[in-house]
């Protein structure tokens, strides 16, 4: 699957927010948000630009797409799956973004970003209730579990990525992580509230409805 493959800290200064891309690097004072927190560009300290609502509309969806390191063709299609699916649109896209494989390995700690949780999947790290797992938007399932094979336990960086899970905000309540045995479950679906970065889905929904 084709990704962006631009500057990440770009992004976060466009969307004026930090999005986490780079692991330990946006928690440290390497973080360019953090020096720079201003649109990139000749015209990025512009404060007195005018927004309309289709530009609010937009700029929300391109940060969730850059959050979760999407592109625009798959992300339209989660979000024609969402509307299908039975309840409310925008918390279906958003649960389908959270159950995506890149994204559980991210939050279960084994990796300090999606991007890199992306690269692990891609190398063959992991298997999902005892099955291959190498595609990293699988979709995983409630009581699905997702292990580190045998092979890659003593890999220093994933060992160090588990150490280091709680600085990035811990594992949420609906996974259960086993270090022990380094796997982790999918307990339940994410209520809303447990998604806590701040993502409008409603102005996603209203740019896609259009
Ligand atoms: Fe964003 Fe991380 Fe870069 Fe900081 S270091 S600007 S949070 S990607």
């Amino acid at each position: 699957m084709a990704r962006y493959t631009g500057a990440s800290c770009r992004m976060c200064r466009r969307e004026n927010l930090k999005l986490y891309l780079k692991g330990e690097r946006c928690h440290s004072d390497k973080c360019s948000f953090e020096r720079r927190a201003f649109a990139p560009g000749q015209h990025g300290q512009n404060q007195f630009r005018k927004t309309s609502d289709y530009a609010v509309q937009l700029r929300e969806k391109q940060k969730v797409k850059h959050m979760y390191g999407m592109l625009e063709k798959q992300f339209r299609r989660y979000f024609h799956e969402a509307d299908r699916a039975k309840g409310v649109t925008g918390y279906n896209l958003l649960a389908m973004l959270e159950f995506r494989l890149d994204n559980v390995i991210y939050r279960l700690g084994f990796a300090s970003s999606r991007d890199q949780a992306r690269q692990l999947i891609r190398h063959n790290h992991f298997q999902v209730s005892g099955r291959k797992a190498d595609i990293p938007s699988f979709q995983v399932k409630l009581g699905d579990v997702v292990s580190l094979k045998e092979k890659s336990r003593k890999n220093a960086m994933i060992q160090e990525n588990l150490e280091d899970a709680s600085r990035r905000g811990g594992i949420p309540a609906w996974l259960e992580l086993d270090k022990t045995n380094f796997q982790g479950k999918v307990m339940r679906a994410p209520v809303r509230d447990e998604i806590t970065m701040p993502i409008n889905e409603h102005l996603i929904v209203e740019l896609y409805s259009k």
